[in-house]
């Protein structure tokens, strides 16, 4: 045990009070020199959380586990999942540890939430297999780059609220510096939670979870197990209409990184695209695709058939009965989607008003840039410069493929009332001019690992005000040949 500390966070743990074979409690395993590399003070202040106290060395010696504070209820959550496609009966936090969970005090824009505090990287577990339980700082930096981008841009998200490095080695395949990554979520309860409980035929389980989720999650929803599954549902069309929007590619979708709340959680191998393709692929393990930006959709449905299953007892005690309902449920992924996604790129092209065509028109810029291989993100913003210009200059190819798309495009504007000056402005407000592009994020890691944090900061500072050009506007340029990165690591 550690000394417990006189820092005090106003925890109220209710995952803590679930039966015990929810979880493993344990404390985090402490670390040999821990120092402060990233603090999210915004955060914290949101949280009701004092950052002062935070980055003092009490506070730093909680964050990297070293301490646990007052009123923490420490464990590992149990769950299980299909990777890839195949089940994998427990997984379980193997290196993460919930310290706890606070609510948003009154004040703050995030008043009344509640939210986990979780330590990624803070050792081993009765969950841990083969893995050592650490994280290395590169995924730590690059989670925290992410999750703050994403916040910004209005996509739901797990938020980081501090990285440590914790003067520890952690051995890949090389020696690499260790750190902890602070994660604060709505909760980290997935898919592969109902999935452990449902695979071990405890129903009881099972139902104490689903009113846990939905009296956290979704409370408007029909109190039943085919109301969560509902929620859940139209939670995960919304959030992954919003990934296409920004070309994210989340990289590994597998049931247990699909969280219950509608968050974007578990940042791995994920990238933005630079080039738009619809097969876009960056994970070095996702050899076949499954994971692609345009297999994101089908992918969620896929998530939500194995929540479906694992709910099954709930919904009917005759079987036919629950699987037609919760296959009509599922299958409102579709239409919540296509609106979720029409809506997104409505706004992206500056439309305002709503037409039957505006989703093809959406559709046709996004075959021409698949097939010039224009940058997606400036593509998009490059729509609010004069007119479009700067979109077409994203077309090295056949800008004309462009000028028969955007010719379209601004009849469709036309049959809208604003002011070119107001277009500018919604669609410089849509498309963001900054974001955490995949060789930005490595050097701002290989710059932290020798000892820089400049380019982290810098990267963080515009990633936070993302619709705004950068004051370097190297961070707003796709990467030149040479800088390009076309895979990614799971880097656990
Ligand atoms: P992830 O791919 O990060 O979503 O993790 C999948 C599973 O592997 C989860 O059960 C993790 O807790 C576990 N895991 C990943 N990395 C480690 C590690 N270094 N030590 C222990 N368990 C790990
Ligand atoms: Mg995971």
């Amino acid at each position: 045990m550690f000394t417990a500390m006189t820092l005090c966070l106003p925890f109220d743990n209710s995952y803590a009070r679930l039966p015990e074979r929810f979880y493993a409690r344990l404390d985090p395993t402490p670390v040999a020199a821990p120092r402060l590399l990233a603090l999210n003070r915004r955060l914290a202040q949101d949280l009701g959380l004092d950052p002062e106290a935070l980055a003092a060395p009490e506070g730093v010696a909680m964050l990297a586990g070293n301490r646990v504070p007052a009123g923490a209820a420490p464990l590992a959550q149990a769950y299980a999942g299909h990777q890839f496609g195949g089940w994998v009966p427990q997984l379980g936090d193997g290196r993460a540890i919930l310290l706890g969970e606070v609510v948003a005090p009154a004040g703050s824009p995030l008043a009344g939430r509640r939210f986990d505090i979780q330590l990624k990287g803070a050792g081993r577990t009765p969950f841990s297999r083969m893995g050592d339980g650490r994280a290395w700082m590169g995924p730590v930096l690059r989670e925290y780059l992410m999750g703050e981008a994403m916040a910004a841009l209005g996509i739901p998200t797990t938020r980081a609220l501090a990285a440590v490095a914790t003067g520890e080695t952690v051995w890949r395949e090389t020696g690499l510096p260790g750190a902890v990554l602070t994660r604060v979520a709505a909760s980290h309860i997935r898919v592969g939670t109902f999935q452990f409980f449902a695979a071990r035929g405890d129903r009881e389980a099972l139902e104490l979870l689903v009113a846990h989720a939905l009296a956290r999650h979704h409370p408007e929803a029909e109190p039943t197990a085919l109301g969560l599954l509902g929620a859940v549902t139209a939670a995960q069309a919304r959030l992954v209409a919003q990934w296409m929007g920004a070309g994210f590619v989340h990289g590994v979708m597998n049931t247990d990184n699909c969280a219950i709340s509608g968050e974007t959680i578990d940042y791995g191998p994920c990238a933005f695209l630079d080039a738009y393709h619809p097969a876009a692929v960056f994970s070095s393990i996702d050899s076949f695709g499954r994971y692609a930006y345009g297999n994101q959709p089908r992918i969620a449905v896929w998530n939500l058939a194995q929540l479906a299953t694992a709910l099954l007892p709930l919904i009917d005690a005759d079987r036919d009965a629950a699987i037609a309902a919760a296959t009509a449920a599922v299958h409102g992924f579709a239409p919540a989607y296509e609106a979720a996604w029409c809506a997104v790129f409505r706004r992206k092209l500056g439309l305002s008003t709503e037409e039957p065509g505006d989703g093809a028109l959406a559709e046709a810029l996004l075959k021409a840039m698949a097939d010039d291989g224009a940058d997606f993100a400036r593509t998009f913003r490059g729509l609010a410069a004069e007119g479009g210009a700067g979109a077409r200059a994203e077309f090295r190819n056949d800008p004309g493929a462009f000028d028969a798309w955007a010719e379209a495009w601004r009849a469709r504007l036309a049959r809208e009332g604003a002011t070119p000056e107001a277009r500018a402005a919604a669609l410089a407000a849509a498309n963001p001019a900054v974001i955490p592009r995949t060789h930005r994020i490595e050097q701002a890691i290989a710059a932290a690992v020798a000892g820089d944090l400049g380019p982290f900061e810098r990267l963080l500072a515009a990633l936070l005000e993302p619709f705004r050009p950068p004051e370097d506007p190297g961070l707003a340029a796709a990467p030149r040949p040479e800088e390009r990165v076309t895979r990614t690591y799971c880097g656990t």
